[in-house]
């Protein structure tokens, strides 16, 4: 059993004026591994005097020297990768493969800021002016569970390039993550203030940093309507508001598509981070010509995916972070069955073999209908709906019927005609033929999926207020 009875305000661990406190799970086997206290209002306030204070002090600083740091902090979250791998196994229970991308991506995050930063101008001309990009002012990060140490350090080194100090709230399920990644940061030995962490519920320090008056920006990942509840609360002092939220990403196969190749792709999009990935790809949508084919394909591949504990590295899928998290994926699997979905593989209740630990069994419904709740709400498990269409132009149609407009996933054997497809999606990001990561290309939602852009130069600019001095 841990205890984590401190957060992290002006350079040190203190411990918090709040009282409250939330138990630690362990999701593959439900038991209890921690307690962390949270703080409240007050302790938000302390750590934001101490990133205001620390505001004037970085905001001036050179780029050389932010380059610095983000290097010291890269050097110091990688030091201790193996810890951070443990407890991330431990407390949330990805499998090996998500935290394997997670963990660098977390730390290498600090260096794609340092590079983006390296060839970034903060004063260029235009005509007679002279136009300064300067930093927001002090920010606020409120981040997620499902992918506690990527989110922080992404939004952190993005602060820190624009010369921004940050208060993080993560969330308070993943407190012995953010303990350990706190103390890779504070090891990295940034000046006093920079960045603050306070452990907390949502509907109180989130809330407290949403309406706080000495916050200019917020940046935030989690649901659409955590969002919009920060976005109204940000808009009485006007804050600047980057949103990235939730998806329902199409994940077209077009009728020329190689289905031995595409088939494991479709699957690693759809359950990408045991389908609790805001990017999941889980409306599949299937060309009526090859229905029968993909269905049985789809079957025959989910039935080989190992669910289970994550210490295991040939388990893909593995628990549910909490058991809210368990019954509403459940909920979702009655729900489809109850609107005459049909279950091609997967349903209710625990895989076969696991009596204990929040496990879903991977699940495929066929003939949904677009309009089905299934179809058109967040599930945030493993859990498919393949959606039949007609021809291209059906296919667009059904992807862009939605509310969301994160990420869409095109399979076809003919790129330039993927790409024209592509074109005609309403996503931030359109990905053909299982392309890699690109770290340095914008990131964020079209429609009810967010505002604003995270990564490289776009995410940069998002800390950034352009000033024009004209003479
Ligand atoms: P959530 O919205 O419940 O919580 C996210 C964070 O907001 C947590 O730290 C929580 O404590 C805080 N919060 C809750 N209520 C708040 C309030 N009133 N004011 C301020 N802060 C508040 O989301 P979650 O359940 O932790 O994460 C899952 C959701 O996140 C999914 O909808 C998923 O799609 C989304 N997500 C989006 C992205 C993206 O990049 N677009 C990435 C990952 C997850």
């Amino acid at each position: 059993m841990r205890t984590i009875d401190t957060i992290y305000i002006n350079g040190s661990f203190v411990q918090p004026h709040g009282k409250e406190e939330a138990a630690l799970f362990n999701p593959a086997t439900e038991e209890q591994i921690g307690i962390v206290r949270l703080g409240d209002e007050q302790d938000v306030d302390k750590a934001v005097s101490a990133a205001k204070a620390a505001f004037a002090i970085l905001s001036q600083s050179s780029k050389a020297e932010r380059i610095a740091m983000l290097h010291s902090l890269h050097d110091a979250v990688s030091a201790r990768a193996a810890d951070l791998t443990d407890a991330m196994r431990e407390e949330y229970g990805a499998p090996a493969s998500f935290i394997g991308f997670s963990v660098p991506h977390a730390a290498t995050s600090f260096l794609h800021m340092a590079s983006t930063l390296e060839t970034y101008e903060f004063r260029r001309r235009i005509g007679h002016a002279e136009v300064e990009m300067r930093p927001a002012g002090v920010a606020a990060a409120i981040t997620p569970w499902n992918s506690n140490y990527g989110f922080i350090c992404g939004k952190l080194a993005t602060a820190i390039a624009a010369g921004t100090t940050m208060v993080v709230k993560p969330s308070e399920m993943s407190a012995i993550q953010t303990q350990l990644l706190t103390e890779c940061l504070h090891a990295a030995g940034l000046p006093n203030g920079v960045f603050n962490i306070v452990n907390g519920y949502g509907h109180v320090v989130g809330a407290a940093l949403s309406a706080h008056r000495d916050i200019a920006k917020i940046s935030f990942t989690g649901s659409t309507v955590t969002g919009r509840a920060i976005l109204q609360a940000a808009s009485a002092t006007f804050k600047r508001v980057t949103l990235e939220l939730g998806g329902k990403s199409p994940n077209v196969i077009l009728d020329d598509a190689d289905l031995d190749t595409v088939i494991p792709q479709v699957l690693a999009a759809g359950f990408a981070n045991s389908g609790q990935a805001c990017i999941a790809g889980t409306r599949v949508l299937a060309p009526e010509s090859r229905l029968a084919e993909i269905h049985d394909r789809l079957a025959g591949a989910v039935a080989t995916l190992k669910v289970g504990d994550a210490s295991d590295p040939e388990v893909s899928i593995g628990p549910m972070v909490s058991q809210k998290q368990w019954d509403r994926v459940q909920s979702y699997i009655r729900l489809g069955q109850e609107e005459g979905a049909r279950l091609i593989i997967g349903g209710e209740g625990r895989p076969e073999g696991l009596n204990r630990g929040w496990f879903v069994r991977p699940t495929i419904f066929s003939d949904v209908s677009n309009d089905m709740r299934i179809a058109r709400e967040e599930i945030f498990g493993p859990v498919l709906c393949v959606i039949p269409y007609r021809d291209e132009a059906h296919a667009l149609e059904i992807a862009n019927d939605t509310v969301y407009g994160l990420q869409a996933y095109v399979f076809s054997s003919d790129l330039a005609r993927a790409k024209r497809v592509a074109e005609r999606i309403d996503a931030g990001r359109v990905v053909i033929n299982g392309a890699p990561h690109e770290p340095l290309a914008p990131f964020g939602g079209f429609k009810q999926s967010g505002i604003g852009r995270e990564f490289g130069t776009y995410g940069l600019e998002s800390f950034l207020e352009p000033r024009a001095v004209l003479s």
